[in-house]
């Protein structure tokens, strides 16, 4: 194994949906370009629709089509990112004479923070015939995680640990179980349910064995550790 030197980028902020192990599916996440004036809203007054105003300035890039991304960059609307409130409660107590502390209220706490849009495409072979990042980047304006100055993620679907195995051909992943995973399933190898419905009761142990043994079969030969 080779070991690939280190940058130091931010940490993408939680976009996570849950890793299901049953479903090994590669997913890479990337930004995508939303031009904010796009976001302007209307709202209901007493049941009626009022348009947003759009003041000079305001106009949404995307109308524009084309590389509208390269433009709306240029203007500073910064379309790779979105601020977002994050809320948390604060306990504001009160200690008596002999030393109890009683909770009196709380204060919600806001702290405004710019997040990546993030979004994950598949480089999957099963989609788009494996075209769809690449489509992605060269033509809709989508930007590679570490282009925008935050560190990759494990290419497991759902997955957000960093990355510390990388395999040509197969990606970067958190763990030798999540590239094992995906090469399984890009290699075509069907892996061995391990039974927890307890239908096969005392073959647990075997079929998890097996499911073992294929995962280390298919390990590809090219893995560098990265983390
Ligand atoms: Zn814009
Ligand atoms: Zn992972």
């Amino acid at each position: 194994m080779v070991e690939a030197k280190k940058e130091t980028l931010e940490v993408l902020p939680g976009f996570s949906q849950g890793v299901r192990t049953g479903a090994a599916l590669r997913d890479i996440a990337v930004g995508q370009p939303i031009c904010p004036k796009s976001q302007i809203r209307g709202k209901m007054v007493a049941g009626n629709y009022e348009p947003p105003e759009i003041g000079p300035g305001d106009e949404n890039c995307q109308l524009a089509g084309g590389e509208w991304w390269v433009e709306c960059e240029k203007k500073g609307h910064d379309p790779y990112f979105r601020s977002v409130r994050m809320y948390s409660t604060i306990d504001i107590e009160e200690e008596d004479e002999d030393g109890n502390i009683f909770v009196t209220g709380t204060r919600k706490k806001v702290r405004k923070a710019r997040v990546v849009n993030a979004t994950q495409v598949s480089p999957d072979i099963a989609h788009n015939s494996g075209k769809g990042l690449y489509r992605k980047l060269k033509y809709f304006g989508y930007k590679r995680l570490k282009d925008l100055g935050f560190a990759e993620v494990c290419q497991y679907r759902g997955c957000q640990k960093p990355p510390m195995y990388k395999a040509e051909g197969y990606g970067d992943y958190c763990s030798l179980e999540h590239l094992n995973l995906i090469a399984a399933r890009q290699e075509g190898e069907y892996l061995t349910k391990t039974d927890t419905q307890g239908l096969n009761a005392g073959l647990e142990k075997m079929s998890d064995k097996k499911r073992q043994n294929q995962l280390r079969n298919v390990m590809p030969r090219n893995v560098e550790k990265i983390g």
